[in-house]
């Protein structure tokens, strides 16, 4: 049997999953509560019920699982309300504003014997899928560096996004899914972070950060976000022992190039600008094989599925608080070397 869900905030987020839930497998859609009365009538013009306060919403008994799609800032107090209602409950991304309130949040759905998880939905983006499928194959080795961009042209939203006090900025934003992107890719720990932001269209939020990870291994994950690209460098380009792999843009296929033989026996200067080189030159396909990979399959609405599975003790969900946890940790080491100007050292 299905189980039913209300989703708390029914902005864009809210919208999403609310359509998302009509057209699930394993949830359906009970209810929406919001606080802005537009947006409630906005969901009954669709047919949809729309609760008339959270206490209303929560105490209707006929709800399993509580979405909670409101602006950063509120999630921690009606996450708890929902668990201690007796609702397991999903909460959008970024889980809070810091690690200390996540942790208020573990100990509510603890002692509620309720489940909380949080929407970090872009591990189904089929960029990033490629990525990991590339690494998963070893076709090039073991990963070097892995860099993760995403650049938009439009600067912050100029909602709640562009203000501190609701948890704006685009480390909570973006970050927060880039972050947990490349924890899963490069699963090892983490030695320091050095991170700077950018504060090109307000001085209020970071805008846009460049972030490296260093992990103790010596690999590193570079994440970069930037609200003000008219131009986008490659959402992923990754160095690896033994090749390189490219995505330019997440519509695109990920191009990956092996190399075949590290020496060459005649390499053939070539002539840039103003001088010549070998050590730029190209190489040919005698030692470098250049492929595509199909673009992976994957459907968004295995988050659903998961999570219902674990409410009913037949498998564990996929988003666990440790991971959630590490990703907030970076997300404050961030902000802290951003302040510092200087790397900080990661404490796992
Ligand atoms: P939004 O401004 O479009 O919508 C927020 C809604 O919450 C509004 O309708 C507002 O009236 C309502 N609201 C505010 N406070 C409330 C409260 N206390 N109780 C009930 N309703 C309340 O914002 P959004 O873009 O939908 O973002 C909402 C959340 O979803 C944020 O945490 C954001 O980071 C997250 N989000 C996640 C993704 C994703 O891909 N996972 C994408 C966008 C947004």
């Amino acid at each position: 049997m299905k189980k039913n869900v209300t989703v708390i905030g029914y902005g864009g987020q809210g919208g999403w999953h609310a359509s998302h839930i009509l057209d699930s497998d394993v949830v359906s859609l009970l209810g929406i509560y919001d606080i802005d009365e537009k947006k409630s009538a906005l969901a009954r013009s669709r047919g949809i019920r729309a609760y008339s306060s959270l206490d209303e919403a929560l105490s209707d008994n006929a709800c399993d699982i509580v979405v909670v799609a409101t602006p950063n800032d509120s999630h921690k107090e009606i996450v708890i309300k929902a668990l201690e209602a007796g609702k397991n409950v999903i909460c959008e991304k970024p889980v809070e504003m810091s690690v200390s309130a996540f942790e208020e949040m573990v100990t509510a759905s603890d002692k509620s014997g309720k489940l909380l998880t949080v929407h970090q939905n872009r591990r189904w983006d089929v960029d990033y899928l490629a990525m990991k499928q590339i690494i998963e194959s070893g076709d090039i080795g073991d990963v070097i560096r892995i860099e993760s961009r995403i650049h938009g042209s439009r600067g912050i939203p100029s909602d709640w996004r562009c203000h501190k006090p609701y948890g704006g900025g685009m480390i909570l934003d973006w970050g927060v899914h880039l972050i947990d992107q490349m924890l899963l890719l490069i699963p090892g720990r983490i030695d320091r972070i050095s991170c700077d932001i950018t504060n090109i269209t307000t001085d209020e939020v970071d805008d846009g950060f460049r972030l490296n990870i260093y992990f103790e291994d010596g690999k590193t994950g570079y994440v970069e976000v930037g609200t003000y690209n008219f131009l986008s460098l490659p959402r992923f380009y990754m160095q690896c022992k033994n090749g390189s792999a490219k995505i330019e843009d997440w519509r695109l296929r990920a191009m990956v190039a092996k190399c075949l033989a590290w020496n060459e026996s005649d390499v053939l200067p070539v002539q840039t600008a103003a001088g010549i080189t070998k050590t730029m030159a190209p190489r040919d396909e005698l030692t470098l094989k250049t492929y595509e990979i199909e673009r992976p399959v994957s459907d968004v609405h295995d988050f659903y599925r998961n999570f219902v599975r674990a409410i009913d003790g037949q498998e564990k969900q996929l988003v666990t608080h440790e991971q959630v946890r590490r990703v907030m940790k970076v997300m404050e080491a961030c902000f802290k070397s951003a302040e510092l100007g200087e790397p900080v050292k990661f404490e796992e």
